[in-house]
């Protein structure tokens, strides 16, 4: 009798045991399923999965918001028809994550892409192409409110963002009849034309519409041939691509870019600068006093439809 107690208990120990490893290898399979490499390219790298349904046929964007700065609804259903019109994703999921300050005066790039490894929760699974777009209660470094230089978003890979929404409230609270939803929504949606790839950026241009990098006087700045090099946006009066919508005036481009390829550094392919936007919200404004959202013009959509688009 004794030695069958003996044997039950060797025999349900054995059991625990087991189970016990069953589970820690359960976890650790968990863990190797997530690849973040997918999510790790360069801007614009991912255009045509993010356009067409070819590889994927979801689009899972994480909004992921520091408590108080929480995008409007108004902005993110505008975005969510955005995409739907431009992309032939139908199925696209928000999801929201809301974080806690980083106590910071102002980011930098460095900073977000930390900010990003810590807290993003979607990457591509299955299907699913998985976006990570912080709205952030600090500034971009090197803002100068003083002079109106100030960044709104960038883009600084092929499905990463950030929204500087501290800035963007400012910047609609100049206006009387320019809402935070206006001023989110045409930040959304210029930034993620970077990663449908325009100009340039990934999606091959159908016409020659690519404006170039200029100095602080407009001229056009030549390397050593005496070749321009193009900028990432577009040159057509009024579309959403504009350069000029670029902080500094673009002065980011891509040579910049292609320099620091070899290095780790994180560069944005386009900070959006907030007092351009005003401007061209300005020169959109209706008849009723309120403000149309920029488009992209007929050469940004050819090009679109013609990396799998609508
Ligand atoms: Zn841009
Ligand atoms: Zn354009």
């Amino acid at each position: 009798m004794r030695n069958i107690r003996i044997l039950l208990l060797v025999l349900l120990f054995g059991l625990f045991i087991g189970c016990s490893k069953d589970s820690d290898d359960s976890i650790e399979k968990e863990e190797k399923v997530v690849d973040k490499s997918a999510n790790l390219q360069g801007t614009g790298d991912s255009a045509n999965d993010i356009l067409s349904n070819d590889k994927f046929t979801k689009l899972l964007i994480e909004i992921a918001y520091v408590d108080g700065f929480e995008p409007t609804e108004e902005a993110m259903e505008s975005f969510v028809l955005f995409l739907k019109e431009r992309t032939f994703k139908q199925d696209i999921e928000l999801k929201y994550t809301k974080l806690e300050s980083p106590d910071e005066e102002n980011l930098t790039l460095e900073e977000i892409a930390e900010l990003e490894t810590d807290n993003r929760t979607v990457y591509n699974d299955g299907e699913t192409l998985a976006v990570y777009i912080y709205f952030s209660d600090a500034p971009a470094e090197g803002d100068d409110e003083e002079v109106g230089l100030v960044t709104l978003g960038a883009v600084y890979r092929n499905t990463s963002m950030i929204i500087h929404e501290v800035t963007v409230r400012k910047l609609a609270a100049q206006r009387l009849f320019v809402t935070d939803a206006d001023v989110e929504n045409s930040t959304l949606n210029h930034e993620f034309g970077h990663l449908f790839g325009l100009v340039d950026l990934g999606t091959t241009p159908v016409n020659d519409h690519e404006d170039v990098v200029r100095d602080e006087n407009g001229e056009p700045i030549l390397d050593e041939k005496g070749n321009t090099s193009g900028n990432s946006h577009c040159n057509v009066d009024g579309c959403l691509m504009l350069a000029e919508l670029q902080f500094n005036g673009g002065f980011t481009n891509k040579s910049s870019s292609l320099t620091s390829k070899g290095t780790n550094a994180i560069t944005s392919a386009c900070s959006l600068s907030g007092n351009s936007l005003l401007k061209l919200l300005d020169s959109k404004t209706a008849k009723n006093g309120l403000p149309e959202p920029p488009n992209l013009d007929s050469e940004c959509l050819l090009d679109l439809k013609n990396n799998g688009g609508r």
